[in-house]
């Protein structure tokens, strides 16, 4: 403000002074304008000044000047020169990030907001293939054209990664992770993983061997101790009481060989060539028969219909996970418990089979490893309720090959539901609305169906 005031006392000065030597002249009035013409040619030259300097050179020192133009050159030069400073010391960081990417193993692609390519690692090159002079400014899917990819890039849904071969080379396993970051730009990370792959391939493998080859000698030992079973009567008590128990533990291994080679082949197979539209009611209610078989009549077990449409899937293997729901709500629950197999449609489109039951449900502890393979909460009641612990882990991969996913919600001493979701391309409606299992005279929504079963006391 001192600065700015100062030089007003300076224009006035000079048009006072051109004024006075004006009236000394005779000319007041041109004294006045010679001494305000003489202000205006000053001003003029400060701005000439500082035109050129900004436009031809900037980085070098400003024009000498004082007073307020003087403090103008002098602030606009530190600016320009803690500009500078933060610019390099951005270069600098932005620089060191991209040599540390460079040294990564794994490929890093950053996209902007339209998923154009702006930058990528020498990995990226090796891996996918990218040419630094060709590709910048491309979409991604214009280079990694994968329908599997470009569905999982649109989906915006990354919290899983996706595993895809290399687009130049079949034999390489990539699994690409993305990472929403700033104004919606993209961060797209692939790992080389086929040596893992192979390892899993070899473990898979060898697991489906070992449960083929013990196939066969656990059939002839079945076989053998169910003549010997026959004859029971003929032989001392102590070896008849051993015969039985060996072919109770002959059965859990069968059971345990069946659901490994079952594992496997959900594992290994792309599976999809039985997939066709099923009537979920009608597998339900002979799911709902088999579990009160299992119960021996003591369980309550009801089918509720809450869902038009048609699933398209796997019969066999839909029928064999939901099976697997059903038994454990009939094996861990106590007698008399209400279990309940639910058809629903949800408002988003997609609908889900839900088996819930009002037993003494699980320690929510346990329920993030549920599904691992062999996983139990109770140990000790391995071989009361005759389970090989695989059950959850072949739901859970049954529902991934139908796109769905498992989800298990339990309250200790209220009960457990376990809920497949299936999205909603896995619908189809039906020609007609008529119930599967032939009721329809009740409406659709909460129809229940075939309550039986319930323990007399
Ligand atoms: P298992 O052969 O032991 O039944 P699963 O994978 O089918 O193996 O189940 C794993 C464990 O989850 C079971 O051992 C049991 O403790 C628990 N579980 C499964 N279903 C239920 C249920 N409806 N209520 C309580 N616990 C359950």
């Amino acid at each position: 403000m001192r600065l700015w005031s100062r030089e007003l006392w300076r224009i006035i000065w000079l048009a006072f002074l051109g004024m006075c030597l004006g009236w000394l002249l005779g000319y007041p009035g041109f004294g006045l304008a010679a001494g305000l013409t003489l202000c205006l040619v000053y001003q003029l030259r400060q701005l000439r000044a500082l035109f050129k300097w900004l436009t031809l050179n900037p980085h070098d020192e400003p024009p000498a000047a004082t007073g307020m133009w003087g403090e103008l050159f002098d602030r606009l030069y530190r600016y320009q020169k803690s500009q500078r400073i933060t610019q390099s010391r951005l270069r600098a960081t932005l620089a060191r990030i991209q040599e540390s990417s460079e040294a990564m193993r794994d490929s890093v692609v950053m996209l902007d907001r339209h998923g154009d390519l702006e930058w990528w690692n020498s990995a990226a090159t090796d891996m996918l293939g990218l040419q630094t002079a060709h590709d910048r400014g491309q979409h991604i899917t214009n280079l990694l054209r994968d329908p599997r990819f470009i569905s999982y890039f649109n989906a915006r849904e990354y919290s899983e990664p996706l595993t895809l071969t290399s687009p130049i080379d079949e034999r390489r396993i990539l699994q690409y992770q993305i990472t929403l970051y700033g104004d919606d730009e993209r961060l797209v990370m692939a790992r080389d993983i086929t040596r893992l792959h192979r390892l899993e391939q070899m473990r898979r493998d060898f697991v489906a061997n070992v449960s083929h080859e013990l196939r066969t000698p656990l059939t002839v030992l079945s076989g053998y101790l169910e003549t010997y079973g026959d004859l029971k009567e003929m032989l001392p008590p102590r070896l008849s009481k051993g015969i039985g128990q060996m072919e109770e533990q002959t059965k859990r291994m069968q059971s345990l060989v069946n659901d490994l080679l079952l594992l496997s082949r959900l594992e290994i197979d792309r599976g999809g060539e039985d997939h066709q539209p099923l009537e979920v009611g009608s597998m339900l209610e002979s799911i709902r028969r088999d579990a009160l078989a299992l119960s021996n009549q003591q369980h309550s077990v009801q089918v509720a219909l809450e869902c038009e449409a048609r699933l398209v899937g796997s019969e066999q293997e839909l029928r064999s996970a939901i099976s697997n729901l059903a038994f454990n709500a009939v094996r861990y629950t106590p007698e008399g418990s209400q279990i309940t197999l639910r058809w629903v449609a949800l408002s988003n489109g997609s609908a889900c089979i839900e088996v819930d039951d009002d037993g003494e449900g699980i320690d929510p502890v346990h329920i993030p490893r549920l599904t691992e393979r062999f996983y139990r909460p109770d140990n000790s009641r391995v071989t009361e309720t005759g389970g090989t612990g695989l059950g959850l882990a072949i739901v859970k991969h049954v529902m991934i090959r139908h796109n769905g996913k498992l989800e298990i919600k339990s309250e200790l001493g209220k009960g457990s539901v376990f809920t497949c979701h299936f999205p909603a391309d896995r619908l189809v409606s039906k020609p007609t609305a008529v119930a599967v299992i032939g009721i329809d005279t009740l409406p659709m929504r909460n129809r229940v169906v075939g309550v039986t079963g319930r323990r007399s006391s």
